[in-house]
């Protein structure tokens, strides 16, 4: 099957719910038994794997139609839902620790997920290094006996460097560390992270499953290796999602691949127009050409999404405020994914460790919506005579 069809067929089972099309929202903690051994058969079930109704927290067919669907999509064994992507990132590497262990994670991290090692993982005796996202397979340079985790991100959050991850995880294979992706940019759609040594793979879902802007999910998704460790960690932390959200998740998920391709387009028109224009330095899209990781995306990925950053030649704080401040149809705040385009003013060189960024040339950061392109492009081109009028 190919993915336009597994995205609508994928976790569905109308058959067990009076037919109805989507998994309905079952808001549920207790679940009562008839009796002493279908309890007992119930927790049997559960331990072996399947998925039965024991409890609230530990998932219902509403949280199971979102869980099937993103492993089936991603190629991997199973799925937890988790409250958001940050708890999603944040348990996926608790599960493979302990202290004493240390772990590699990618410079270019999600800074939340950076916030999660340099705080959580330190207080509980969990060292970091981060390393240089360009590395390849000189990453093994930096495994040390008790490394256990290496954590990617590729493309970059906010810089968009191309990281080489079969390279990187063919040598944390060897060193016996555990490889893991957090794969939201691309969505389950564009990269398939276990198709290229990817161990754990992890969905910001606010972003483009639920696509609208409007709930906080996130997902991990493993291979069978990993899944009851992954799951373990999950139940004995108190994992959950509320399933009005994992509903609207889902419910999201089955337009995703319209949305995609419509955002990487708009994305891609919207790159190339900032490419010539005369106050930009560079514009940081894995799938314009001239991006230095542009051969990895192409060996890689199967499409780019509407995210990208583009680097202004060096202005004002004023300059740059008077080109954000006033545009009609970039909302100005974080997150992305929904249908709406945005803007984000971004400064890797306050949190980047292993490598320096540096800020002469500005970056700002967008996510490019549904909207027809030619407005959006006004739109900015009006923000950019605003600018050369304060430079
Ligand atoms: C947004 C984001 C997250 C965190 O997701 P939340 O649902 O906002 O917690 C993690 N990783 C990446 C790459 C993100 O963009």
């Amino acid at each position: 099957m190919k993915d336009e069809t597994k995205i609508v067929v994928a976790g569905r089972s109308p058959e067990t719910n009076f037919g109805i099309v989507n998994a309905p929202v079952y808001h549920a903690s207790t679940v009562l038994y008839s009796s002493l051994s279908e309890l007992q058969k119930a927790h049997k079930d559960r331990a072996e794997g399947k998925q039965v109704v024991t409890y609230g927290r530990m998932g219902t067919p509403t949280t199971w139609s979102l869980e099937n669907a993103v492993a089936e999509l991603e190629g991997g064994y199973r799925t937890q839902v988790f409250p958001s992507g940050l708890a999603a990132c944040a348990h996926a590497i608790q599960t493979f620790v302990q202290a004493g262990d240390h772990i590699l994670v990618t410079d270019s991290v999600y800074n939340p997920t950076r916030q999660y090692c340099d705080h959580m993982l330190k207080k509980f005796g969990v060292e970091t290094t981060y390393y240089d996202p360009l590395i390849g397979s000189s990453i093994s340079e930096l495994i040390q006996p008790n490394t256990k985790v290496v954590f990617t991100e590729s493309p970059g959050s906010q810089t968009f460097e191309m990281q080489d991850i079969p390279a990187i995880a063919e040598a944390a294979h060897k060193a016996g560390a555990v490889v893991l992706m957090d794969n939201t940019w691309a969505s389950p759609l564009y990269y398939k992270p276990f198709e290229h040594g990817v161990d754990v793979s992890i969905q910001a879902g606010t972003k483009y499953i639920v696509g609208h802007s409007d709930v906080m999910i996130g997902t991990v998704t493993t291979t069978k290796e990993h899944w009851p460790a992954l799951q373990a960690c999950a139940n004995i932390m108190g994992q959950t999602a509320g399933p009005d959200d994992v509903y609207l998740a889902q419910r999201g998920l089955r337009t995703l691949s319209v949305r995609l391709k419509q955002h990487m387009e708009n994305a891609i028109k919207v790159a190339e127009w900032l490419k010539g224009r005369p106050e930009v330095h560079s514009v940081l899209h894995p799938a314009l050409e001239d991006h230095p990781g542009h051969d990895l995306w192409k060996r890689d990925f199967l499409g780019a999404s509407g995210l990208f950053s583009f680097r202004l030649n060096a202005c004002s704080r004023d300059a740059i405020a008077a080109f954000m401040d006033d545009l009609e149809l970039f909302g100005m705040g974080y997150s992305w994914g929904g249908y709406e385009s945005l803007i984000i003013y971004a400064d890797p060189s306050s949190y980047r460790t292993a490598t320096k960024w540096d800020n002469t040339n500005p970056l700002l950061r967008l996510h490019i919506g549904l909207e027809d392109t030619d407005d959006l492009i006004a739109d900015l081109s009006a923000g950019f005579e605003r600018l050369n009028k304060l430079k």
